[in-house]
């Protein structure tokens, strides 16, 4: 008999299993799901979890912000860990797959090692993160953020929620111990892996049911005002018009060509603008927007960015005047190249088609990968569609990721 390996029935069936009865952790039920952090939901699934870890042989333990980590010790005393995981809280009516794809792989790694008796020199974590949505509190990735330290245990204490409720009050009410060890020493992970929804319509629509991700995108936010003059809709002459909203709309739909221009996946939205006085008889003299510009590679990221302010101020003269102010700059995140390796070369060695690929949003991996080795795995989005109830990804697919991670991580923990 050889070795188990995962692609099998048994496997897509468990899968299938745990993805919908932490599903049925939601306080919306019909209507998607809902958990958000340290809820009654958040407890039950959170309860699911450890049941899983030490059903699967795995020392279970909460660090003091709430992430879970189930752990097979190796054998070298003191070693860092591999981590494989993702988060189980959701955005308000989400899906099913959305972070818990992640963990339920975390899970199955592990039960894979137990199973084929293996005892790894370094150690093996499963990991369920808490708080990467930012559904309950603000600016999302809090979990990973407060573990690694970005932010101080005082900073994760003093974050509230709407209501102006503590993180630390919200963990004490559903019993959880804010007092534990909580920051992990980088010297401590030796690697994480996470596998996720890709939340796009590229592997769906190539058919392909793995993508191995190059970068998590840089991106950028500039404000753009245009002013112009105000005045009567019906008695001012047409060559007379210095119309802000007219100047703004030829910076708006150029925007789409200079991205594709740019290349490399890169992407430029206006998804806000506003119109003042927005008055239906009234000549716009003044328009505000955001573009959001993103890519996969600093260069272009730079590139779109120069581009696009370029643009903008061409839109200037004959009574119109523009504006740019730089306000976000995140820098891409490059997935470690040994790790991207050794994902490609177990997806070979398996028979499953992958393809490389950038990911468009954030996720907890871009917080490790400037602490640790990060490798990171899409499986494809039914219709592209995610944070909606009708979100949904093939099990088979999440068994494939368990499979090449099961391969990876044999390596990872073996190797110096
Ligand atoms: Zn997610």
């Amino acid at each position: 008999m050889g070795e188990q390996t995962g692609h099998t029935d048994e496997l897509r069936q468990r899968v299938e299993r745990h993805i919908e009865a932490i599903g049925e952790f939601t306080s919306t039920p019909g209507q998607g799901t809902t958990r958000l952090t340290y809820s009654e939901q958040d407890l039950q699934a959170r309860q699911y979890i450890k049941r899983t870890m030490t059903e699967y042989g795995l020392q279970v333990r909460e660090d003091g912000f709430g992430n879970i980590f189930g752990r097979l010790e190796g054998t070298i005393e003191g070693a860092p860990g591999v981590l494989i995981g993702s988060h189980f809280d959701s955005v308000p009516n989400g899906g099913s797959y959305d972070g818990p794809a992640g963990v339920v792989a975390g899970l199955e790694v592990a039960r894979l090692f137990r199973e084929n008796g293996l005892t790894p020199k370094y150690p093996l974590e499963a990991v369920a993160m808490t708080e990467e949505e930012g559904g309950r509190f603000i600016g999302g990735l809090l979990g990973s953020r407060a573990m690694l330290g970005v932010i101080s245990r005082e900073e994760f204490a003093q974050t509230t929620d709407k209501d102006g409720i503590t993180t630390v009050e919200a963990m004490r009410a559903i019993g959880l111990d804010p007092s534990l060890p909580g920051k992990r020493e980088k010297e401590s992970i030796k690697a994480f892996l996470e596998l996720h929804i890709e939340q796009g319509p590229i592997l769906e629509e190539e058919g392909i049911p793995i993508g191995i991700v190059q970068a998590i995108v840089g991106l950028t936010q500039i404000q753009v005002t245009v002013r112009g003059s105000a005045g009567h809709a019906g008695t001012t002459p047409m060559e007379r018009r210095a119309d802000a909203l007219v100047a703004a709309s030829k910076i708006v739909a150029q925007l789409p060509e200079l991205a594709k221009e740019q290349g490399n996946g890169t992407v430029a939205t206006v998804g806000r603008l506003n119109v003042l006085p927005n008055g239906a008889n009234v000549i716009p003299d003044r328009v505000v927007f955001t573009a959001d510009l993103r890519a996969g590679r600093e260069e272009d990221v730079l590139g779109i960015l120069d581009k696009a302010e370029t643009l903008a101020r061409s839109a200037a003269g004959e009574g119109i005047e523009v504006e740019i102010e730089r306000q976000l700059y995140i820098k891409p995140k490059r997935m470690s190249g040994h790790v991207r390796e050794l994902l490609e070369k177990s997806s070979g060695a398996l028979g499953i088609e992958y393809r490389p690929l950038n990911s468009g949003a954030g996720h907890d991996a871009m917080i490790f990968s400037d602490f640790t080795e990060v490798g990171m795995l899409f499986i494809p989005s039914r219709g592209g569609l995610s944070h909606c109830p009708e979100e949904w990804s093939d099990p088979a697919d999440i068994a494939r990721a368990v499979d090449i991670f099961y391969e990876a991580a044999k390596k990872l923990t073996e190797a110096e």
